[in-house]
């Protein structure tokens, strides 16, 4: 490792600031107090590359040292899907967060890795576009983690995940070689759906990137939506979880084309109301529904009008509007701030579990009921919340990490819950990603013979496994034994 980074430096000039190898730097990139689980090693490097071209001398460095490369954009993932088990070098593409083309009759934006969603819909305001990208997971991610991740966020209910957005990706091979996936057009069925195949592969079959050098080949285009014309955001709350889950399978039965549509239990209105994320005001809690509606005047009324007479049929009360943009933003904010207030109540030694599966609607109420009664008899402080209109929720644990069997316990509450997720033709993750903390649990969802087609892909792409190694499927020992000689 420590020749390869050598090399790395060399081959790109001996250029300042390309490479890091500060211990606190190796422990941002390798360790994140939000993920789920962390395994013991670091990178042993971190390389800040600022063009296609260094990205491509870094990874054929490695793999000529046969050294695993983690690339890393915003850092907000929650199953380890950054860390480095096996070492090596982690890719930080901070410096390549430029918007380089934003095509407004297109409705569509070309841009580097690590442009955050955030910014991204602020330039576009800025621009005066009456265009959004709507993809919103963790307010801090980054596009290129979103493509790793296959993201979702409070939107995808309406517009769908990241890989509906992606139309087309340049993207950094194994051996440093560099490919562009398709053209600009919004559709296409030109060969093989590569976007897919890249898109939630978490950086294990390539390294989407962009191309300074050439700025007809960047590194992605994303499609943009055009912005609502009225936006409305209401809260409602129901007496049991049950009434609120089943409330929101019958909202999305109904055809009713939310924007969003959220759930938080009792146990999550109350860490809002004690972390102070959205002081003075304070949360009814309760088990409560956030919504948001959007479209023309007229279609957000009729759409209200709806929702308003399903909540009641399921016992919703308390049925309450933002006044105005400010106030959605704040009702919007106990949402979004969610996982941030539940760790910021968290003690010395304690730390937070949250974990995501999703399930046909049909089954929502069921599960969150019996997922919620089993994490209540652990008698830990846990809640539930999530992307309900889409199946998908979360449940955060809060657990001592330095007593083992509360660890234990944890561990199997959200094992249960995940094979139950299954049990009932659900998926191990609806949004967070395999990562290195669920790969056992993908097994148990599509069996190994579709994993076994999953490892042909990543052999026939990465033959020498060093791209994230160890993350959606577990590396075959004999390149884990490649990796340890690495190391050595
Ligand atoms: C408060 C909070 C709220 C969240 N809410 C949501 C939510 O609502 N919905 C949701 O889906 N997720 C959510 N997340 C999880 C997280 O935001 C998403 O997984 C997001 O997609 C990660 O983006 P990132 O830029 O932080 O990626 P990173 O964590 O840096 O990386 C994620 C994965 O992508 C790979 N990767 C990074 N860059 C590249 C690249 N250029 N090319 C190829 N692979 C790459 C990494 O190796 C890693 O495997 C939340 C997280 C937090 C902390």
């Amino acid at each position: 490792m420590q020749e390869a980074i050598s090399d790395i430096v060399w081959e790109l000039g001996n250029q300042k600031d390309i490479i890091s190898t500060d211990p606190e730097d190796l422990h941002a990139h390798g360790y994140s107090s939000w993920s789920t689980v962390n395994p013991d090693e670091l990178p042993v490097a971190v390389a800040y590359p600022r063009t296609t071209e260094h990205v491509a001398t870094i990874v054929r460095v490695c793999h000529r040292h046969r050294v695993p490369v983690i690339p890393f954009s915003g850092g907000t993932s929650l199953e380890g899907n950054f860390s480095a088990p096996y070492g090596g070098v982690s890719i930080d593409f901070a410096y390549m967060n430029n918007i380089i083309q934003v095509n407004k009759d297109d409705m569509d934006v070309i841009v580097q890795p690590s442009v955050g969603w955030r910014d991204l819909n602020d330039e576009l305001v800025k621009l005066g576009t009456g265009l959004f990208f709507p993809v919103d997971p963790g307010p801090t991610a980054r596009i290129g983690g979103m493509i790793g991740t296959n993201c979702s966020g409070t939107n995808a209910v309406r517009y769908g995940t990241m890989k509906d957005w992606v139309i087309n990706l340049t993207v950094v091979l194994s051996d440093g070689q560099i490919i562009k996936t398709r053209r600009r057009p919004r559709k296409s069925s030109a060969g093989y759906n590569l976007n897919s195949l890249f898109v939630g592969s978490e950086g294990t079959l390539g390294i989407v990137t962009e191309g300074e050098w050439r700025i007809t080949q960047p590194f992605s285009t994303l499609k943009l939506a055009v912005l609502p014309e009225e936006t409305s955001v209401a809260v409602v709350t129901f007496p049991s979880i049950r009434h609120a889950a089943s409330a929101a399978a019958s909202i999305m039965q109904a055809a009713i084309p939310m924007q969003c549509l959220e759930i938080m239990d009792e146990v999550q209105m109350r860490v809002v109301n004690l972390s102070k994320f959205t002081a003075p005001r304070v949360w009814v809690e309760k088990p409560t529904l956030f919504l948001k509606f959007a479209g023309t005047k007229g279609s957000v009324k009729e759409q209200i009008q709806l929702v308003e007479k399903i909540t009641a049929n399921h016992k919703g009360g308390n049925f309450e509007f933002a006044k105005d943009e400010q106030e959605q933003q704040l009702l919007w904010s106990a949402r979004k701030e969610s996982l941030w207030s539940m760790l910021s109540l968290r003690k010395e030694g304690e730390d937070v579990w949250s974990t995501d599966v999703a399930v046909p609607l049909s089954r929502l109420a069921d599960i969150i009921e019996v997922s919620k009664k089993e994490m209540d008899e652990l008698g830990l402080f846990a809640s539930i919340l999530g992307h309900i209109g889409d199946g998908n929720f979360h449940e955060s644990i809060m657990y001592n990490k330095n007593d083992e069997s509360e660890r234990a316990k944890v561990e199997a509450c959200v094992k249960n819950m995940v094979r139950l997720a299954i049990e009932m033709d659900g998926t191990c993750t609806g949004e967070h990603g395999v990562g290195w903390g669920k790969k056992e649990s993908l097994l148990w969802e599509v069996g190994s013979e579709t994993v076994g087609v999953m490892a042909t892909i990543k052999n026939s792409l990465d033959p020498r496994w060093i791209l994230n190694p160890g993350k959606i499927m577990e590396v075959p020992w004999e390149r884990q034994d490649d990796h340890s000689a690495a190391k050595d």
